[in-house]
């Protein structure tokens, strides 16, 4: 793959910030060096002189996770901008585990897979769209589509155009027919303008709960190869799969090291640690990490460090198990919404059952702007919804949809809001 021709201007410009590679350099130095090395280099401060010195976390097995002495301090101090070494390879060696990526055996610089951690998925894909979006450049996305990307993509100045999908994810005949516009070989010719990526959730979208089927996910790959366009697999809601990873992910099939691929540690053990990691090629993963060398300098040590004794406390195993408890949680809630919804929206709205994640989408019957209705009416009913038209490019255009999220209210309050919800279309037909 010929990386170069994706990268914008300001990524390719991106050079390693000599302070922090010296200073990542020496680190591995120090660690390995005999006691008697004396290091005047390093621009860190003494941890000494912190204030906190030590914290407990108690886990829900009832074990805790003791931070002190030297953990502590680490903790508390700069750390490399890939992310910590030990956390590192824990991550590399659960995505082979789930995902084994053809190119995890390639060379470094013919693809290579690589993993970085960022401060949730949401900073790695925003460093991504920097990396990539040139104003003009065509992006493949599926609509209705997660806010946080959108306005992400938006001031980059990309052609944003939208693939049909339905319930199953992206309809590949319908991508054919949007990529039947250009000939294979226009990819070579950059003022084609052919698509440079496609961007899609591809488990419990947000906000749709819709997943696509593995099926579907080979032929769009195909065409990614024949198109030459990379794809973008945002997948914090994998972990959330009602199925229990059933279906193969993007990255598994990636021959070629044309996917970059996003994963969230937000909604399996916290939003508030802010941790995440992006796994593609090699040649990419350098250049998001470029970036966080001169933004964030990198994620947060202390998350990272809670996680990563976390997870060696637990094990893959107790990882596992831990998904398994959470998916039950969800699936429980999801059977619950959709009880309340059947018990008091048939006739009036239309849904389909969320194969993932935490959302419904609630198409109203005979109501083709719902922006009003959830906006406003809703809410003096004391009921609070996100309104469809929130999701797509065009923020302006009517919509019939609205989201409800299933991940914090009891049954009781589904029950409740849906019966509120009910009143008001009836009142609004
Ligand atoms: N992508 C999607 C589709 C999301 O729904 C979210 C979170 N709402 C994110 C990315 C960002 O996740 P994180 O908390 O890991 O930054």
């Amino acid at each position: 793959m010929n990386y170069s021709r994706f990268l914008t201007a300001t990524s390719l410009a991106r050079k390693p910030s000599p302070i922090r590679s010296t200073g990542e350099n020496q680190m591995d130095i120090i660690s390995r060096a005999p006691k008697t090395l004396i290091s005047l280099a390093p621009g860190s401060p003494n941890p000494n002189t912190f204030p906190f010195k030590s914290a407990a976390f108690t886990v829900e097995n009832g074990k805790t996770i003791q931070l002190e002495d030297a953990l502590i301090k680490t903790a508390l101090q700069y750390s490399p901008s890939y992310g910590i070494p030990e956390l590192l390879s824990w991550l590399k060696q659960l995505q082979i585990k789930l995902h084994n990526p053809p190119t995890v055996y390639y060379p470094p610089n013919q693809g290579q897979m690589d993993l970085c951690i960022t401060s949730g998925c949401q900073d790695g894909l925003c460093k991504a769209f920097e990396m990539l979006i040139n104003p003009g450049d065509t992006i493949l996305v599926n609509e209705p589509l997660f806010p946080g990307t959108l306005y992400a993509m938006k001031p980059l100045g990309a052609n944003i155009l939208n693939v049909p999908s339905d319930e199953h994810g992206i309809i590949p005949d319908g991508l054919k027919k949007i990529l039947s516009q250009w000939k294979p070989e226009d990819s070579k010719d950059p003022t084609k303008k052919t698509p440079k990526f496609l961007y899609t959730v591809p488990n419990g979208n947000n906000p749709t709960g819709y997943s696509l089927t593995g099926d579907r996910k080979k032929e769009i790959y195909e065409l990614a190869r024949k198109y030459d366009f990379l794809i973008i697999e945002d997948d914090p809601y994998y972990f959330l799969q009602f199925s229990k990873f059933s279906i193969p992910t993007f990255l598994s099939m990636d021959v070629d090291g044309r996917v970059i691929r996003a994963d969230s540690f937000s909604k399996i053990l916290s939003s508030g640690l802010r941790v995440g990691f992006m796994t593609g090629p090699k040649s990419l993963i350098e250049r998001i990490v470029l970036h966080t060398q001169v933004s964030s300098l990198h994620p947060c040590t202390l998350s990272q460090l809670m996680i990563s004794q976390l997870l060696d406390q637990w094990g893959e195993e107790g990882f596992l198990a831990h998904v398994d408890r959470t998916i039950d949680f969800y699936k429980n809630q999801r059977d619950l919404v959709l009880a309340a919804a059947d018990k008091w929206l048939s006739g009036l709205a239309e849904w389909h059952v969320p194969k993932a994640g935490m959302f419904l989408w609630i198409k109203v019957k005979g109501i083709s702007d719902t922006k009003e209705l959830i906006e406003k009416k809703a809410i003096e009913r004391e009921v609070l919804l996100v309104p469809g038209n929130s999701f797509f490019v065009d923020a302006s255009a009517p919509t019939s949809f609205f989201r409800a999220s299933f991940s914090l209210v009891t049954p009781a309050q589904m029950d409740t809001a849906f019966q509120r919800l009910a009143q008001l279309i009836k009142e609004c037909l």
